[in-house]
């Protein structure tokens, strides 16, 4: 399903060869309120709604919506399922084999259908003791880990995987040098981030200081955030150069897995305009 990339030229090509489809093709979707693809995770045709209330300017983001109806996952759930499933299924992972860094999202539903015993958690901040449980008003249990101090022994898992938190951690290279600590040997870290591949160097858009303050150095920039009503602070822009960084961190291999199928509803954020902000359905694998 995945076309793997190294670099952005090759991508460049890519996204050029399927600019014209893109445009006539979201435009299209966009505008509607219902869609009915092929869902790869449910193997079937399903309706997928297309708004998920994420909007980028005046137009939905297509990458956290198309939700399907069946699975509840959006264009990007169900990019990281597939990608951590092919994972799973090269390693053969068993139960407990795979540490997933989120636990009250459909992706986690999903994936703890498939394969039992996977680990869930997500960062609920010093009010919980890491690597212990705590309540969270809703969903019962959750597990407390940090991505840049987990709980775990080195070498507990064959697949780590996380959504869109490393354009929030502003010291993320200590979160990748910790994923690969946990990481048994040829294991894999799957995760997305926002992607800017127009850019190098990642942007830094606010740093923190050595006495813990927060200063920006551009516009903040809020996500939205299941466990923080006013959203989550991004602290950087990533480009290219977090693959550099997987591959100091230690893994083997890093690479871009990108897929555009428009009836499987894998299509970009459906940026207007497309441009700097334009991200394909892009996913990031490490092998250690
Ligand atoms: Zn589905």
């Amino acid at each position: 399903m995945l076309t793997w990339f190294d670099d952005a030229t090759a991508l460049g090509e890519f996204a050029a060869r399927i600019e014209p489809l893109r445009v006539a093709a979201e435009d299209r979707i966009g505008a509607l309120e219902h869609f009915e693809g092929y869902c790869w995770v449910c193997n079937g045709i399903r309706r997928m709604l297309v708004r998920s209330g994420a909007m980028l300017g005046d137009r939905p983001s297509l990458r956290e919506g198309l939700l399907c109806e069946g699975c509840g996952l959006s264009n990007r759930g169900r990019l990281m399922h597939g990608a951590i499933r092919d994972e799973c299924r090269r390693l053969a992972a068993g139960p407990g084999a795979l540490l997933l860094l989120e636990r009250i999202s459909p992706l986690h539903a999903v994936l703890s259908r498939d394969l039992p015993g996977l680990i869930g958690s997500e960062y609920l901040g010093d009010a919980c003791a890491p690597g212990s449980e705590c309540d969270v008003r809703g969903h019962g249990k959750v597990r407390n880990e940090s991505i840049t101090a987990l709980s775990f022994a080195d070498a507990s898992f064959k697949v780590v995987a996380h959504s869109d938190v490393l354009e929030h951690v502003f010291d993320y290279r200590r979160a990748l040098r910790e994923c690969y600590r946990v990481l048994v040997a040829d294991g894999s870290l799957v995760f997305t981030c926002p992607f800017f591949a127009q850019r190098h160097e990642s942007l830094m858009r606010a740093e923190v200081l050595a006495d813990g303050r927060i200063v920006h150095h551009e516009t903040p920039e809020y996500h939205g955030d299941p466990l923080n009503a006013e959203g989550i602070l991004a602290f950087w822009h990533h480009g290219w150069q977090l693959l550099d960084e997987l591959r100091a961190a230690g893994f083997r291999e890093a690479r871009l897995g990108v897929t555009y199928d428009v009836y499987a509803g894998f299509v970009s954020n459906n940026y207007p305009g497309g441009g700097y902000g334009l991200m394909l359905p892009i996913v990031i694998r490490a092998r250690k």
